[in-house]
């Protein structure tokens, strides 16, 4: 089988891959929506019935400590993981659903590039997270 994205920086990186490995891989670099350990966890148990819930957590954490994942904390409590990619995104969670919904903005990102520049800084990074519900049910 061809790798998938995820996999393919695990090799680059060096990073031993296990068949479990790369079932957790597939389901992360298939996953759009910033899915939970337990949630990646059901996936994967789909595809591999022999993967625990504890190789999820250790692979989740082996992938975002190597850069090829990013971790978000959406304030419920439960890490949720997305694939990291050099295209920036900023998040707007829906308060109600639960739901992520993923945005550019040139003017938020030039106005953060100015306040750093203004304090003196030059901005290298930065995480926006808008919580919202919606406006008409
Ligand atoms: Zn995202």
């Amino acid at each position: 089988m061809v790798p998938d994205r995820i996999e393919q920086l695990c090799l680059e990186k060096n990073m031993r891959m296990t068949e479990q490995r790369r079932v957790i891989a597939r389901v992360l670099s298939a996953a759009s929506d910033h899915p939970d350990v337990e949630e990646l966890h059901r996936r994967a148990h789909a595809v591999d019935p022999h993967i625990s819930i504890a190789t999820v957590y250790r692979t989740v954490r082996l992938f975002e400590e190597a850069g090829i994942i990013d971790r978000h904390d959406f304030r419920d409590g439960r890490s949720r993981y997305e694939e990291h990619t050099e295209a920036h995104h900023d998040h707007l969670i829906d308060m109600k659903s639960g739901q992520v919904i993923e945005f550019v903005d040139p003017e938020i990102e030039a106005l953060q590039e100015a306040i750093a520049r203004k304090l003196g800084y030059r901005l290298v990074d930065h995480r926006l997270e808008l919580y919202g519900i919606p406006l008409e049910e």
